[in-house]
């Protein structure tokens, strides 16, 4: 229980700051992000590969205000119908050519499609990209990150991620969901907390299993949409848009 009131008070300063911080931080950024493609359109070869830099840092700016975001409280999320079997994969083709380049293999096993689970599509990605970038970044000599979906029963499906990579010690492992809790000298600290508020927002479960040298799995759980929640979803969302 302490653990969980220290999590919600370090949330709620997150949140204060978050607030205040996204206004002040997000337009300006937005209006980098248009005069960078601008500039895209008269540069030369080489200004371009600056250009593609600064592109990819403002986008990296961009996501840890979005991660900060959700994490202040209070927050609303369009929910739809989701097809887990899809966004899961079009993530990892997103990763793949990254991961290529560290050596490493993303892996995709499946024992079924057309699984429906009720949420928001934008946050779900966030949340396996977070997931498959923690793998990576824990994989220095390359190897297999192995993403696995399984049907528990007809009410539950069961995602895991799993690496080969260093493993966590136990002062990690205990920690590693708190906000701005990070071991990398450039991490933020930010992913996993925003991982485990999402996921919970969908109304699923988190857990992790780790052991130094041989590496990590983070399983997941969420309950699977039938088709009467598939009406009555629909229903609701045409009604209010956003759930709170
Ligand atoms: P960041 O990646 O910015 O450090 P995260 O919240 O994503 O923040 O992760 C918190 C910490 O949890 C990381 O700094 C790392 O120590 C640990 N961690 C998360 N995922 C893994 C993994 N797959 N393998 C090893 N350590 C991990
Ligand atoms: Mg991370």
């Amino acid at each position: 229980l302490q653990h969980k009131i220290e999590h919600q008070q370090a949330l709620n300063v997150v949140g204060q700051m978050a607030a205040s911080i996204a206004h002040e931080i997000r337009n300006p950024l937005t209006s980098l992000k248009g005069f960078t493609e601008l500039l895209k359109l008269k540069a030369d070869e080489e200004s371009r590969m600056y250009l593609s830099v600064i592109d990819s840092e403002l986008q990296r700016m961009e996501q840890i205000l979005s991660e900060l975001l959700v994490l202040s409280k209070p927050t609303s999320m369009k929910v739809e119908l989701i097809e887990l079997d899809l966004i899961v994969k079009q993530v990892i083709e997103f990763m793949l050519p990254d991961a290529l380049m560290k050596k490493i293999m993303i892996q995709y096993i499946s024992s079924s499609t057309q699984v429906y689970i009720g949420g928001n599509e934008n946050r779900l990605k966030q949340v396996f990209m977070n997931l498959i970038k923690n793998a990576m970044e824990s994989m220095h000599n390359g190897g297999t990150i192995t993403v696995e979906m399984n049907i528990i029963d007809c009410a539950i499906v069961e995602l895991k991620v799993k690496d080969e990579g260093s493993g966590m010690d136990s002062k990690t492992i205990q920690n590693l969901f708190q906000p701005f809790y990070t071991t990398k000298s450039t991490g933020t600290g930010l992913g996993l907390a925003f991982v485990k508020k999402v996921i919970e927002e969908h109304e699923g479960v988190i857990g992790v299993n780790s052991e130094i040298q041989k590496g990590t799995c983070f399983h997941m759980q969420f309950p699977i949409y039938t088709f009467n929640q598939i009406d009555s979803l629909e229903v609701s969302t045409k009604d209010s848009a956003y759930l709170v």
